[in-house]
């Protein structure tokens, strides 16, 4: 029963940061556009039109405001999927349809909460919630770069430096946590610096070779936050293993059917940041699934 109220807790929850996430998402990309204006770059005009009174306001006094018709949104408008629902995906006061992108943005950061806390619950009970606390927001975080950089190749400053600060913080603590003895602390720091080398690094020399081509130094920074958060360098190589199948996967089918081609761009930042996310809630039952497999076809192979 208390397990059944905490998991309709953290759904709601989840629900109400994706909301957040997703009007973040839209005033970073409108404060981008205005820099881009400034420093004479190309921009979309339109879109900085639509945009603009998104910069107006601060993010303390914030309402969200209709990207149509600019109505600023009252409280039953804000209501995470209701709203969306009970007006059937439409502005109630334009009558513009708004987008699968909130509602989107709501159900994938409650599945990313629900998903987290089963595996917290697993490890830790109702231990250390603070530090619960802490990897929730980093989620949130992610959840802001992965929508940003799927959208516009970009993974937003604003957003990743408090990512790797707060990675950073999140870390020292799990590993002054968790360590009972000297030899455990030399263990868990050693693969914490692998884990970041093996992200952090291995983006900076693709960064490097190709001269910023390939991969953009957001990658590199990302790398480096996720190295942090996942402390282990065993887990980063499952990562990047995961990342990169994850976009065989997308890339080959979009190929075949000539949705891509060779010259499409495909931002890494979601590659990685799925792949780290599968690694946190289900790398175990990977590695024990491997583990399992490998040392069935060893045996079997012996008896051959
Ligand atoms: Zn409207």
């Amino acid at each position: 029963m208390e397990n059944l109220i905490l998991t309709t807790i953290i759904g709601f929850l989840g629900l109400v940061m994706g909301s957040f996430a997703g009007a973040t998402v839209w005033r970073i990309r409108a404060q981008q556009l205005v820099r881009d204006k400034k420093d004479g770059e190309q921009y979309d005009k339109t879109e900085l039109k639509r945009l603009l009174p998104l910069t107006k306001s601060s993010l303390a006094n914030d309402r969200s405001r209709c990207l149509h018709c600019h109505h600023v949104l009252r409280w039953y408008d804000l209501l995470p999927l209701v709203s969306w629902i009970s007006t059937k995906g439409r502005c109630r006061y334009c009558k513009q349809p708004i987008g699968k992108f909130e509602p989107l943005m709501e159900l994938g950061t409650a599945a990313t909460f629900l998903l987290f806390y089963h595996y917290w619950l697993q490890h830790f009970g109702f231990d250390l919630l603070w530090l619960f606390a802490g990897w929730l927001i980093a989620l949130v975080l992610l959840v802001i770069l992965f929508a940003y950089d799927l959208r516009w190749y970009l993974l937003p400053d604003v957003i990743m430096f408090p990512l790797i600060g707060l990675s950073a913080l999140v870390a020292f603590i799990q590993v002054s946590l968790l360590s009972t003895s000297a030899d455990n602390i030399v263990g868990s720091l050693l693969s914490l610096l692998g884990s970041v080398c093996i992200l952090g690094g291995l983006y900076f020399g693709l960064w490097l070779a190709s001269k910023g081509e390939w991969i953009g130094f957001g990658d590199v920074k990302l790398g480096i936050a996720l190295g942090l958060l996942l402390m282990d360098w065993k887990a980063a190589l499952l990562t990047l293993f995961l990342a990169n199948f994850i976009g065989t996967l997308i890339v080959i089918p979009g190929l075949l059917t000539r949705r891509l081609s060779r010259q499409t761009q495909i931002p890494f930042g979601p590659l990685l940041i799925a792949g780290f996310f599968i690694t946190v809630v289900g790398g175990e039952v990977i590695m024990t699934g491997y583990m399992n497999v490998s040392t069935w076809l060893s045996t079997t192979l012996l008896m051959l």
